[in-house]
């Protein structure tokens, strides 16, 4: 059953970013497009339509959390996890206020995202199947 997810990757840290690429692109379900800043994440939204975002907080041009309220005021409904340094509650807070479904805090194990994935992923197929059916 070929069920491809497309994910958005919203990191500036090349390391991190390639390595997450990878290891999604491993997993064999998702098709994952890949930003280096804010902006460029807020233009992908524009352009395409996607299953899931994943979306690093210390960007270079925006903050995360910024660019996830305004993904959100574009009208993006989809699942958003973000990527966090940051470990203090209140960060955390203002993260979710963001309108972020999901947060990790750095460094992450690969199966824990994927896990964090799945769940969301999952949640999004249930909401999608009572709305319509
Ligand atoms: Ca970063």
């Amino acid at each position: 059953m070929a069920n491809i997810n497309n994910i958005l990757l919203v990191e500036d840290d090349e390391d991190l970013r390639e390595n997450l690429a990878l290891q999604l692109s491993l997993c064999g379900e998702f098709e994952t497009t890949i930003c280096v800043d804010g902006i460029g994440g807020l233009n992908a939204v524009k352009e395409d339509r996607f299953d899931l975002i994943i979306l690093d907080v210390g960007l270079p041009d925006l903050d995360g959390r910024e660019v996830c309220r305004m993904m959100r005021k574009k009208g993006v409904v989809e699942p958003i996890i973000m990527l966090t340094a940051e470990t203090s509650e209140g960060d955390t807070i203002l993260g979710l206020n963001s309108g972020a479904n999901d947060y990790i805090t750095k460094p992450f194990k690969f199966t824990v995202l994927e896990t964090r994935i799945r769940a969301q992923l999952r949640h999004q197929a249930t909401k999608d199947l009572f709305f319509t059916g």
